[in-house]
């Protein structure tokens, strides 16, 4: 550690800027103090502030030692020369002969030719660069480890001094600030729509008010204490998956101990407090650079290691401040648009659903299941938008472009004004479908194709009426039990299966039992780590492993459908025998309640949902027993193509409008229809327009989708034929065509035929 006497000039330096950004002067007049205290603390001739501007272009804003008539004149380019070049590289810079340097750049107004060394650190705000501070003495010299770790704590300040605003206000005229200007990210559609409102911040960013010690003893103090904690805490949870064997997770959780013990990173932190910041400004400080570095790297391990190194670092400030990990409901606005890295589904109905307007995530593929909640809430959500949280502030303005993926921060005028008009226009196409709500979704040459709506809570049931939806073709059961805090009793059970009932009034549901497992966790039940959760215990086989659960569920469905029609499906069976234990199971409740004198349904159908491969060699076995049959397209293709839904990496890789998947599906589609059983589709791929077209080709006369999807997807079928689009579709897939050359050709087909997509 180094020696304390020879660090009191930074701290002092430190102290001179926390009154210099105390005091009640004009922002540049703040500046050019801060600009002289660094000069002479660090005995440099030249001090001087860039920051970057949202045209990409750094711009002198203050300076001690070169010309004062350059300040808000002398501009450069990311990239450009020694300055632009700390700026794109995010990492400092250090010459005892800045001349000789192949990026230098003369700029002549600033007469900074005089001058040989040069010590130049960017200005860093969650591993994003916001200006560059630069010292520069006219001796050649070399600067110290230690002077450059002073530059880039005294940075820390200016960035702060950035992100307030405040400087703004004397930006050249016409120009704007880089860090409020506006962005436009791309990320992948999760969720259809539109929605301009403003950020929320699903783990809010912790504020930190104090960056400069008052107490050196006393931060350091906090900073040991600190860590402790955090390390405690995360050995705690390694200890406790310890019993349950190696995972993923568990994975996760060395990985954080590893950060946690690591001394170079605890070495790091200790000397940033020791340069005289607050433990929380250290832990801030250290992480910016690291984010700095690992983000510009290539490599995609080690940016996933940021994730744990963030997520550390989150703990600790946490730890130090007591600030709450998730955002509070009560400081909502009214259109909110929820910002995440990654989110479960559980998480996102914890908001309040009123004023939800739209969901953006780091992660999430479009099959995930919180994509779905987003698509059930009518949220537009846009997935895999890559450092959005880097980019986004508490409150700040934004656009979610559903369809497109687009996703516009603190847009400008005109940017909104545009999403404001197709804002306009989608209202108004949503009222050309309504005017379908009556008509049979029937195609050019007679074929009617079944349109249900999936649903899973109640906020769901008015659409069935409005979409004018056959029935609800899927009523994923497990959302409201994500929704509770407790196990839903037998009685609660009862009067919600009830509502959905007389919601559908009249209109067949199709109940799914519980599907939980995977990433749909109940909160109130013992979580176990499994290594592949999707592979895991889940669905059906919980069920039957534990009959209670499904019995009670059963009990409850059966109850609520007395005197009615009623249908119930389970999830994710992988073996005909699993559907018999099951029914076996409705038959026991069935003779227990008219033992009890309660009315028992009227009909009941019983059918299962093809997710999993292995059933697809049991379909005649299967057709013998079921009464339906509904493919889960999200899981059969994940299981198919051995590509997990949830993870980015492969969710994309493959597309299901591809022979081999088709193949599979046509393959269920004739064997139902030879053995006179209904079969429909309720996965994702249903409501989007192409993949419809394409099981329509295929034969497949029924799909159940979300809500906002059933109205293009009408229009699209009244405006199709049935017969010429089997043959293409037949010929398409015997000629056994990539799945780019299969969409290319329905598009083209659309096109010609004048089928819109
Ligand atoms: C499916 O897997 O396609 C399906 C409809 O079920 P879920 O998305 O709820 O897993
Ligand atoms: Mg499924």
């Amino acid at each position: 550690m180094p020696d304390r006497g020879a660090l009191a000039g930074p701290r002092q330096l430190l102290r001179r800027l926390r009154e210099a950004m105390a005091e009640p002067v004009s922002p540049q007049a703040r500046l050019d103090k801060i600009v002289v205290h660094i000069a002479s603390n660090m005995v440099a001739e030249v001090c001087s502030v860039y920051v970057l501007r949202a045209d990409g272009r750094l711009e002198l804003f203050a300076t001690e030692g070169l010309n004062r008539e350059a300040v808000h004149l002398t501009t450069m380019r990311a990239g450009e020369g020694l300055v632009g070049l700390i700026a794109e590289s995010a990492e400092p810079l250090a010459l005892s002969d800045a001349q000789s340097h192949p990026a230098f750049s003369y700029k002549p107004e600033t007469g900074e030719e005089i001058y040989h060394s040069f010590l130049g650190v960017p200005i860093l705000r969650g591993g994003n660069t916001l200006g560059v501070l630069v010292v520069q003495n006219r001796a050649r010299r070399t600067y110290s480890e230690e002077e450059i770790e002073v530059l880039q704590t005294t940075a820390m300040l200016l960035a702060e001094m950035i992100a307030s605003g405040e400087l703004q206000a004397i930006v050249r005229p016409g120009a704007e600030i880089g860090l409020r200007g506006p962005i436009a990210l791309e990320g992948s559609p999760l969720a259809e729509g539109v929605g301009l409102g403003h950020v929320v911040l699903h783990e809010p960013r912790i504020v930190i008010t104090q960056l400069v010690a008052e107490d050196l003893k006393a931060e350091e103090h906090r900073l040991e204490e600190a860590i402790n904690a955090v390390r405690e805490s995360i050995d705690k949870l390694v200890d406790r998956s310890d019993h349950t064997g190696p995972g993923e997770h568990r994975e996760i959780l060395e990985t954080f101990r590893m950060f946690a013990h690591d001394q170079g990173w605890l070495r790091r932190l200790r000397e940033a407090v020791h340069t005289g910041l607050t433990a929380e400004a250290a832990v801030e400080r250290v992480q910016n650079d690291a984010r700095a570095k690992l983000q510009r790297r290539p490599d995609p391990y080690l940016r996933e290691r940021l994730h744990d190194l963030d997520d550390l670092a989150n703990r600790l400030l946490h730890q130090l401040t007591g600030q709450s990990f998730v955002a509070a409901n009560e400081d909502m606005p009214d259109n909110a648009i929820v910002v995440a890295r990654s989110m479960g589904p559980a998480a996102l109905l914890d908001y309040d659903r009123k004023k939800l307007r739209g969901l953006v995530l780091e992660e999430g593929g479009r099959s995930s299941h919180v994509a779905i909640v987003a698509r059930a809430l009518g949220l537009s959500a846009v997935g895999e938008v890559p450092n959005i949280i880097d980019h986004v502030e508490q409150g700040d303005a934004i656009i979610v472009d559903g369809s497109s993926g687009e996703v516009y921060v603190r847009p400008a005028i005109d940017v909104e004004a545009a999403y404001a008009e197709k804002a306009r226009l989608r209202a108004r196409r949503q009222e050309q479908y309504r005017k379908l709500r009556d008509v049979p979704a029937t195609t050019k040459d007679g074929v009617t194709i079944d349109l249900h709506m999936n649903a899973g809570l109640l906020v769901d049931l008015p659409h069935l009426e409005e979409t004018g939806a056959l029935s609800i073709g899927l009523f994923r059961t497990e959302l409201q039990f994500m929704v509770a805090s407790q196990f839903p009793r037998m009685e609660a059970q009862i009067a919600l299966y009830k509502s959905v009932l007389d919601a559908a009034g009249g209109k067949p549901v199709t109940f799914r039992t519980l599907d939980i497992g995977g990433d749909k966790i109940l909160p109130y039940m013992q979580a176990f780590d499994e290594e592949n959760p999707a592979l895991g215990w889940r669905a059906i086989r919980i069920g039957l492993d534990r009959p209670g659960l499904l019995r009670s569920q059963l009990r409850a469905m059966l109850r609520a459908g007395a005197g009615r029609d009623m249908r119930i499906m389970f999830p994710m069976v992988s073996d005909v025998s699993e559907f018999d234990a099951a029914k076996e199971i409705v038959e026991r409740e069935k003779r227990h309640l008219s033992r009890h004198q309660y009315e028992l349904p009227t009909s009941l159908k019983l059918g299962i949902m093809i997710e999993v491969p292995s059933i697809l060699w049991q379909l005649d076995e299967v057709l013998e027993r079921v009464d339906f049959l509904s493919i889960g397209s999200n899981d059969l293709f994940q299981y198919l193509f051995a590509a997990d839904r949830d993870n980015r990496r492969v969710a994309n890789r493959f597309d299901p409008i591809s022979p081999a998947f088709l193949r599979a599906l046509r393959k269920v589609v004739d064997k139902g229809q030879a053995a006179g059983k209904s079969v429909t589709l309720c996965g994702e791929m249903g409501g989007r327009l192409i993949e419809a077209m394409a099981l329509i080709g295929i034969g497949m006369n029924g799909l159940s989708m979300t809500a906002s999807s059933i109205g293009p997807v009408k229009a699209m079928i009244l405006a199709l034929e049935a017969k010429p689009l089997r043959e293409l579709m037949d010929q398409l897939i015997a000629q056994n065509h990539g799945s780019e050359h299969i969409r290319e050709a329905l598009r083209s087909y659309a096109e010609a035929k004048g089928v819109p997509l």
